[in-house]
């Protein structure tokens, strides 16, 4: 056995144990014995090589067109589109405390990145302010971000990127307003993610201003690669993709 494995297999125990001891429901229709039952799970809509659906293609041409081109070494995939089951689970994880979830979220994040054959030295959660932690008791984006590192054997670094002040929630704000709230408002810790090839995880992205931000900071920070994950991607209705074309950057 290959040694970097037995941390992954422990994990995989510990949630093993976990789900005995609290058997789980899914968490979209309350089917015993799933985080995800697979009927609900067969309703995802997986965002597999970013062919589907095509509004997703252009949402994913914004994000790099419009907000990262001038960020060369950065890269962005998420895993299913945001809406239906994938939006109840990250409901489910953000609001009422179903860790179980994240797990099963954490696996197939960590089998997308292994699939994008991105090289990594960090993962790091995008922080989360000190009033929403306050609020909730746990970052979720760290609670994937975590074993997910575990599974890919690479160092989780949570104390790599810090969130320098609170912002508003970025919900109802139009893209431009998204990008205003949040420019600024991470900084990079360059002595651990100086040279490094990071790859940052959050739990949905919508106009990707929040990634470009945190981007930003850690390539300020000495930071060589940004590679971003999430697990949900909102898509943009034709109104809101020709308010991102109208940003000039
Ligand atoms: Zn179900």
């Amino acid at each position: 056995m290959v040694r970097g494995q037995i941390p992954a297999l422990l994990y995989k125990g510990f949630c093993e144990a976990i789900d005995w001891v609290y058997p789980p429901v899914c968490a979209a229709c309350d089917e015993p014995g799933f985080h995800l039952c697979p009927q609900c799970q067969s309703k995802i809509q997986f965002l597999i090589d970013n062919k589907h659906p095509n509004s997703f293609g252009n949402h994913q041409k914004m994000v790099k067109n419009n907000y990262m081109n001038d960020l060369p070494d950065t890269g962005l995939r998420s895993l299913a589109v945001y809406d239906g089951v994938i939006r109840e689970g990250i409901h489910a994880m953000k609001y009422a405390n179903n860790h179980g979830i994240s797990h099963l979220f954490s696996r197939w994040l960590a089998n997308m990145v292994k699939d994008e054959g991105w090289l990594l030295d960090l993962v790091i959660p995008v922080p989360l302010s000190t009033e929403r932690v306050k609020e909730r008791g746990y970052n979720q984006s760290a609670l994937i971000a975590r074993p997910v590192s575990i599974l890919l054997g690479v160092p989780f670094s949570p104390y790599g990127l810090k969130r320098m002040r609170n912002t508003q929630s970025q919900v109802g704000l139009s893209a431009e307003e998204r990008r205003a709230n949040v420019a600024g408002a991470f900084q990079g810790v360059s002595e651990i993610v100086s040279g490094k090839r990071v790859l940052l995880v959050d739990d949905v992205t919508t106009t990707g201003s929040t990634l470009e931000a945190c981007a930003r900071a850690l390539k300020k920070a000495g930071g060589n690669f940004i590679f971003c994950a999430t697990v949900g991607a909102a898509l943009l209705n034709d109104k809101q993709l020709s308010k991102l074309e109208s940003v000039q950057v």
